[in-house]
């Protein structure tokens, strides 16, 4: 697989290089050279999800991994099922949230962190990320007591609920966590510097592991697969996904299974108020807000680094633009959300409830709407239980992380600190 630099398409690498790089030059995204359709789609629906995933990251990643390689990432990295709970007439939700840390980012944090350590070979890397909730939880766990990678996770101090906070800060060993005075975008503008300051990138070998690296997308193509291989086939043509966005991993890697071949009418990009996309797409103007703090919060993102993929695919001509519709759910009409949930039968927690209340507006009477169940809603749950009135248990991986002592160290918005902190902290132990 050749990928090039969407900021400079003079710069190509192979799979292995962009799953090293994280992002090229200018801190420009890695995007495909070419996306070729799929043959025999419907056997490939047939298949069980291990081996359809097979069969699809082979097509998009070549041989840059052997067969064995990529056979044995996947069979680990998607260890847990992806069901399709039937709501409503028409409406289902896709369960992204049955993995170890409870939300559809172990998808792509598992196989990334699998793909690394099977490319990297005993190179010590570092990975450098930031937060908005779960990508944290994820990719902790994906690389925790991974021989040779350190991984560094920031995250908006006081911006994420505890329980969130205690999934990846509890962990220690080879997973180090920073809770940094300021916002998610912060955290981002932070790695951002981070990797362009290029002694500090060498010193350390580092490495992105957020939405932005290839491989996380690509796993995330083959739940969208699972998805429609669950929906009746006489159904499939009518598909509409609705995509709760805030960096738009999610939404592109579902963009990306439409482009390869998979059945699917058309997508909502649905967000909370920091809805710069929705926006863009009824105004033509790309006009960020200040991030606002929402009950989605790790949707609390007004400048989503993916979107430069999003238009890649239709300024190429893979997509029309027509496939994608956005929407803005308030906070109010989120509480509303979940309270429909509840009352069909089905207790939800903000990120999807957004999601299932853009199909519920938009939803024409011949399409199958299903959103994208992102989290589980123990991980959200005060919020859950303010919102539904009614107590919620905890999951055992929850429960058994809730009381553990936090390994965190707060820092300041401050890039030399960050950079100071992390140089004591990596190179003393070499
Ligand atoms: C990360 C996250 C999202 C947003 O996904 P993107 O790929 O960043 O758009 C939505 N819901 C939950 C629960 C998340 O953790």
């Amino acid at each position: 697989m050749k990928l090039f630099n969407l900021k400079d398409e003079k710069e190509i690498v192979s799979f292995d290089q962009a799953v090293k790089q994280g992002l090229g030059k200018n801190q420009g995204l890695f995007f495909p050279s070419e996306l070729k359709a799929l043959e025999n789609v419907n056997d490939l629906l047939e298949l069980p999800l291990v081996e359809r995933s097979q069969v699809i990251l082979k097509h998009l990643i070549g041989d840059d991994l052997t067969n064995e390689q990529l056979d044995n990432i996947i069979q680990t990295a998607f260890s847990f099922d992806a069901p399709l709970t039937k709501v409503d007439d028409n409406l289902y939700c896709l369960e992204l949230f049955h993995g170890p840390t409870l939300a559809f980012k172990d998808f792509g944090g598992r196989f990334m962190a699998q793909c690394l350590s099977s490319i990297a070979q005993g190179e010590s890397i570092t990975i450098l990320t930031a937060t908005s909730g779960d990508t944290g939880a994820a990719v902790a766990h994906a690389f925790h007591k991974i021989p040779g990678i350190n991984v560094v996770i920031l995250y908006p101090k006081g911006k994420i609920s505890l329980l969130q906070e205690k999934l990846f800060t509890t962990l220690g060993d080879n997973i180090h966590t920073v809770a940094i005075d300021g916002d998610f975008d912060d955290c981002q503008q932070l790695v951002k510097q981070s990797f362009d300051d290029i002694s500090f990138k060498e010193t350390l070998h580092l490495n992105s592991a957020n939405s932005i690296n290839i491989s996380r997308l690509l796993a995330q193509v083959c739940y969208y697969f699972e998805a429609v291989a669950q929906v009746p086939e006489s159904e499939r043509g009518q598909v509409v996904f609705s995509v709760p966005s805030g960096n738009f991993g999610n939404l592109t890697a579902g963009l990306i299974a439409k482009t390869i071949g998979l059945p699917v009418k058309r997508f909502i990009a649905a967000t909370n108020l920091n809805d710069t996309v929705p926006r863009y797409l009824k105004t033509g103007e790309w006009s960020p807000n200040p991030t606002q703090a929402t009950m989605s919060n790790a949707m609390d993102v007004s400048r989503p680094n993916n979107w430069p993929r999003v238009e890649a695919l239709i300024d190429r001509g893979y997509l029309s633009k027509d496939v994608l519709s956005g929407d803005t759910i308030d906070e109010e009409y989120t509480q509303v959300a979940m309270r429909q949930l509840a009352q069909a039968g089905y207790v939800s927690e903000p990120h999807a409830a957004i999601a299932y209340k853009a199909l519920k507006r938009q939803l024409k009477e011949d399409e199958v709407g299903i959103f994208l169940g992102t989290a589980h809603p123990a991980k959200f749950r005060d919020t859950v239980e303010n919102v539904l009135g009614q107590p919620i248990s905890l999951p055992q991986a929850l429960a058994e992380c809730a009381g553990q002592e936090s390994f965190s160290v707060d820092l300041d918005n401050d890039f030399s600190k960050l950079k100071s902190h992390m140089l004591s902290l990596l190179t003393s132990e070499c």
